[in-house]
């Protein structure tokens, strides 16, 4: 798939993601959908859990003293935010910043895994215990993971995870900073290795998936976004 086609299904993707209801209580709550933000193309990738008052407000993910970090971060080593792509588990904000319930994250699986499939990235950086545990379907924590990169399969995509802390956790502590900072540094080594090998499958099945088009107001707002 080009550059161009990816893009083209991720907005599509979006769309659907922007109409989504499948959440009662979050669709009734929230302000906007934090689809995610970057580039369609990216070969690393940041999942958090799911957005805050800001992000709601904004209809973008981390934004605010976490999102700065990241881009100090990212800096660091190189890359900005427009090289990455950036998401969470779940696109709409729990009311009071409360946990997400495991039917919500269920609900918006979906949306998740085709957002990996579609931009193909080599390394997910899974942030914080939340994400971590989610993505690894294991219950162990971040501060026994982070800093170890494994493959496992999202969706029908294998890619390299690599579990890091959550930057708003580093933005108070030095020495979670300190590392986060050198688990950050390995990231130009892992994605230096490639993609992992695929599932043989993924093609055929991937060429199954059909994708509801847009009306006319959900391209709109696409538009209006100007996100990928
Ligand atoms: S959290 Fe996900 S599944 Fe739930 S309403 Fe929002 S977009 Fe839909």
């Amino acid at each position: 798939m080009s550059a161009a086609e990816r893009r083209e299904e991720l907005k599509q993707v979006l769309a659907q993601a922007r109409g989504c209801v499948r959440c009662s209580e979050l669709a009734a709550t929230r302000k906007n959908v934090v689809f995610g933000a970057g580039n369609a193309n990216a070969d690393l990738m940041f999942i958090g859990e799911a957005p805050g008052a800001s992000e709601d407000e904004q209809g973008l993910p981390f934004v605010g003293r976490a999102g700065k970090l990241l881009d100090t971060l990212l800096e660091e080593i190189g890359l900005a935010r427009a090289n990455v792509f950036i998401a969470n588990t779940l696109k709409c904000r729990p009311p009071g910043n409360r946990d997400p319930l495991p039917v919500e994250i269920e609900n918006c699986r979906e949306y998740l895994y085709r957002q990996v499939e579609l931009i193909e990235p080599i390394v997910i950086c899974s942030l914080g215990n939340f994400s971590t545990k989610l993505l690894r379907g294991d219950p162990t924590g971040i501060t026994r993971l982070h800093g170890r990169p494994e493959v496992i399969v999202l969706g029908r995509r294998a890619v390299r995870l690599y579990p890091i802390f959550h930057p708003a956790a580093a933005l108070y502590t030095p020495r979670t900073l300190e590392t986060l900072r050198e688990d950050f540094a390995r990231i130009p080594e892992l994605l230096a290795q490639g993609e992992p090998e695929q599932p043989v499958s993924i093609d055929g099945m991937l060429d199954e998936v059909e994708i509801e088009q847009p009306g006319e107001e959900q391209a709109l707002a696409v538009d209006q976004l100007g996100l990928f």
